[in-house]
This record gives structure tokens, C-alpha cells and sequence, in this order.
């Protein structure tokens, strides 16, 4: 049995695995894919001590230090499900294997939300996407939409606008949300062109897209032609295996959970964006100060033993 079994292999999963590692405890990382949400940010320029990173670099950093540990075992699979043993939990993999652990950090982050439209689910993967960073590239002199008004559409939209010709940002109120540094950067490309106070109704297109009709006119049409939608509305928390299990979630969804991560199942940890533990403000740094925090429990925990858990009351 392992100590602790950490889900999810991005920021906060990593960084927890570098903190359980250093209590000494036994741990194993087990995950879909490799660097979470981490991996779609083009430029990250919040991380402290990095004026500039990739994410991808960024992620692949925090992998290797958490793997660099000999008591970390780093193991890509799908949990199907967490249920409760003797001393701890027995996860259930999609192979059939299960990994026993006597505490779990539930860091398996959020997915990416969907607009809803009409078209959007038919042309996914050919010209519908949701992640502008990672996509752009493949747009090189088209025309493309971008929906969203928060941190991840007006960063994509001005990464996007790098490659390709014309960049429609689609907002349905008249300002963003995001940072004013990506505003900025956003009103410096002459190329990108805002379609403020709109929502798009459909996205049309046969075998891949060609537009999206909009619930008013732009420029005196209610069809922009494009090649490419990103969708970047927000996200939503990964729960299901929370909820199954028993966790409660908080009023916008997100797993609930104590200022020392704790939830409200015993020896069920969350850390990360699954959580609304940091003001719901989803950033590498507040992740990763969730991780640290989790680890943290989690080793007092270990160390009080089960019968005496930290669980929220
Ligand atoms: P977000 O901050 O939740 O913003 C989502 C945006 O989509 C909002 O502008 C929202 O409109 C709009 N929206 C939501 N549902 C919609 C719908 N059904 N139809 C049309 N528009 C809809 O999400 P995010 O931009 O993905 O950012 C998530 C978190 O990641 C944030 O904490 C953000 O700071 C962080 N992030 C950070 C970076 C970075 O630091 N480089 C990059 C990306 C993301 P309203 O404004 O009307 O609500």
C-alpha cells in the first residue's frame, strides 16, 4: 500500500508529488495525460523567478522534479473510480489494476467548458477547438474566431493573431475579464478585430467550418466567414470521482475543501483548479501552492494516523 496517490499530472499534482516525496512518503502519480492545463499557455509570464516561460517547458520542468525522486512513482493510466478500504482507499484504473493508498490528493484540474451551439459538437476537430495556443498554428494565414472574454481567449486570441490572417475575438459583454496585460497586447494587433456585446448561436460548416452566425449583425452581417473557432469559455472542474465517492463540492462546483485541502471525506485531499480553495482563481501559482499545502496535510495526517483524520467537519 502507498502512502499517498496523488490524481492528476499537472501543477498542483507535480508539486505535491516534490513535497510528499521530501516527507519521505511513498507516493505514485497517476494520471490520463502529462502537464494538465499547464500545457496550453503559450507564454506564461506569472510564474515567479521566470520573467517568460512556455508552458509546456514550464510543465516539463515540474515533471522531472517530481520524478527525479526514487520513492515517486509516476504512472499514466485513467482512475475509473476511488473506493474505501481498510487504512486508506483502493483506486480502480481503467485497465482493471487497482493502486491501494492509505490518503489521495485529488488533483485532476478542471476540462475545458463548451459553448452549446448548434454545429459545435459535429465539426470538433475540424475547424472547432478548445485550446487557441495550442491550435493557432495549424491557421497560418486563415481567418478564425475566438470566444471568450477571460485570461484564456485574449491571450489566444493575440497568440493566434501571430499566425493567423484575421482574428475575430467574440465577447458577449462589451469588456474582458482577463489581465490587462493580455488586453493590451490584444489591442496592439491591428489584425484582430473585437465582436463585442454578441453571442454566437451557431456554428456552421460541412465537412468543417466555414462560420458562425452571431445573435446580431457585425459590419451589417449575422455570419462571419472563418476557418477555425476556438472555444475559450472558461473551464469546469474534473469532480466526478469526488462526487462519487462522497466529496462535497462548494457552491460554483468545485470540491470542497478546508484551508488545509482537506475534503469532506477522511483522507481525501484536493488541490489544484478541481478546487475553489484559492478564491477560484486558477493560476500555476495558486495551484502550486495548493499542493504544497495538500502534501503538507496529507504527511500530518499520515503521521497522526487514519483514525484521527483532519477531514472537514
Ligand atoms: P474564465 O476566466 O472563466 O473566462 C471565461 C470567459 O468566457 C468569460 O469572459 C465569460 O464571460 C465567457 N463565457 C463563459 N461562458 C460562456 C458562454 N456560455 N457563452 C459565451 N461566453 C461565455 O476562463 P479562462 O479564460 O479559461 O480562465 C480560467 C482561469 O485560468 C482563470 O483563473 C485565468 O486567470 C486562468 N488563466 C491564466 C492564464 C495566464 O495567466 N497566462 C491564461 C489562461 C487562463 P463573462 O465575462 O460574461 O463571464
Amino acid at each position: 500500500m502507498k502512502d499517498v496517490a496523488i490524481i492528476g499530472l499537472g501543477c498542483a499534482a507535480y508539486t505535491a508529488a516534490i513535497y510528499t516525496a521530501r516527507y519521505k512518503l511513498d507516493t505514485v502519480l497517476i494520471g490520463e495525460e502529462e502537464g494538465g492545463m499547464g500545457i496550453t499557455a503559450a507564454e506564461v509570464g506569472n510564474w515567479p523567478g521566470d520573467m517568460e516561460v512556455k508552458g509546456p517547458d514550464l510543465m516539463e520542468r515540474f515533471k522531472a522534479h517530481a520524478v527525479s525522486f526514487e520513492n515517486v512513482k509516476h504512472q499514466l493510466a485513467r482512475v475509473e473510480s476511488i473506493n474505501k478500504i481498510d487504512n486508506g482507499h483502493s483506486l480502480v484504473l481503467q485497465s482493471g489494476e487497482t493502486v491501494e493508498a492509505r490518503s489521495v490528493i485529488i488533483a485532476t484540474g478542471s476540462n475545458k467548458r463548451h459553448l452549446g451551439a448548434p454545429g459545435e459538437d459535429e465539426l470538433a476537430g475540424r475547424g472547432v477547438t478548445y485550446c487557441a495556443t495550442c491550435d493557432a498554428f495549424f491557421y497560418r494565414g486563415k481567418t478564425v474566431a475566438v470566444l471568450g472574454g477571460g485570461d484564456s481567449a485574449v491571450e489566444g486570441a493575440a497568440i493566434a493573431a501571430n499566425v493567423a490572417e484575421k482574428v475575430y475575438l467574440v465577447h458577449r459583454r462589451d469588456s474582458f475579464r482577463a489581465e490587462p496585460f493580455w488586453v493590451d497586447e490584444v489591442d496592439k494587433k491591428d489584425n484582430i478585430e473585437f465582436v463585442l456585446s454578441t453571442n454566437v448561436l451557431e456554428i456552421q460548416g460541412d465537412q468543417k467550418v466555414t462560420g458562425i452566425k452571431l445573435d446580431k449583425p457585425f459590419n451589417g452581417s449575422d455570419v462571419l466567414d472563418v476557418d477555425g473557432v476556438f472555444i475559450e469559455i472558461g473551464s469546469t472542474p474534473a469532480t466526478s470521482l469526488a462526487e462519487k465517492l462522497g466529496c462535497e463540492l462548494d457552491e460554483r462546483k468545485h470540491l470542497k475543501v478546508n484551508p488545509d485541502m482537506s475534503t469532506t471525506v477522511t483522507g481525501i485531499f484536493g488541490a489544484g483548479d478541481v478546487t475553489g480553495g484559492s478564491n477560484h482563481f486558477a493560476q500555476f501559482a495558486t495551484a502550486a501552492g495548493e499542493g504544497a499545502i495538500a502534501a503538507n496535510s496529507v504527511f500530518s495526517y499520515l503521521q497522526a494516523g487514519a483514525e484521527h483524520s483532519g477531514a472537514m467537519g
